[in-house]
């Protein structure tokens, strides 16, 4: 089945994240969470939160009655998760399956040019055979698809780290968390600076970082191992000696 996809816009972001019953198509979709976002202005806080934002929790009945089967390690999976990310079994605000793919379809019409997920097979793989168990076309062209996995694991992109907010396994918390920091990452692989890692890192950041450092060597007869040569190299091994500093006086104090 194909769909008519009018001309993508330019730079226009989708991050999608669903909770599920399972890892394979035809698995029942618990939820949908999505954000829009760009990778050039700050996503936080959203400019447009009401039309940024998209979140749709589905009725598990609605999945059975389209066909979907859920897996058995994954209900397990499910009952060893927190009571927040839970709730998505009783929100009132479910709706029947077919009513959330259409939801999302009109939520998407704003064209993205990149559509990304946790690895085009789950994500897009799980909510596409969604739409082909309900006799729906899928609002997206298969050529926007992108994996966040992959560029996780893109050399150096590792570093890259966010403070993590919202529920774990909330379909719209992780959508967004997962966006800001592929935005990061984005920034990263393309500056490959120290400059840009200081203009994408807060200062807080900065400070907090170097005081884990500081921590994991304080107790090695080792120089602060970050040898770079800029004004954030500077100023980390500043707040790097500081909290070593600190440390060793707590240290002191203690004996
Ligand atoms: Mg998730």
């Amino acid at each position: 089945m194909s769909i008519e996809v009018a001309t993508p816009e330019a730079g226009r972001h989708v991050m999608v994240d669903l909770e599920t019953l399972g890892t394979e198509p035809f698995t029942p979709i618990l939820s949908i969470g999505a954000c829009r976002f760009n990778m050039e202005s700050e996503m936080l806080p959203f400019a447009d939160p009401e039309n940024d934002l998209f979140y749709q929790a589905v009725t598990l009945e609605s999945c059975l009655e389209a066909g979907l089967r859920p897996s058995a390690s994954t209900v397990l999976w499910w009952m060893q998760q927190g009571k927040d990310a839970q709730q998505v079994f009783s929100d009132p605000n479910a709706v029947a399956l077919p009513q959330a793919l259409d939801a999302f379809t009109d939520w998407l019409d704003s064209r993205p040019d990149e559509m990304w997920g946790n690895s085009a097979r789950f994500d897009f793989g799980l909510l596409s055979s969604a739409y082909r168990a309900c006799g729906k076309v899928v609002p997206w062209d298969f050529r926007r698809e992108r994996c966040y996995h992959t560029m996780k694991a893109l050399p150096t992109a590792g570093a890259v780290r966010i403070e993590r907010e919202g529920v774990h396994h909330n379909a719209l918390d992780d959508a967004v968390s997962q966006a800001r920091h592929l935005r990061r990452i984005m920034l990263h692989l393309e500056k490959k600076t120290p400059e840009m890692a200081y203009t994408i890192y807060d200062r807080e950041q900065i400070v907090r970082e170097a005081f884990d450092a500081a921590k994991r060597y304080a107790t090695l007869d080792e120089a602060c191992p970050y040898p770079f040569a800029s004004p954030a190299a500077a100023e980390f091994r500043a707040a790097f000696s500081a909290a070593q500093a600190g440390i060793e006086a707590q240290r002191l104090a203690q004996m």
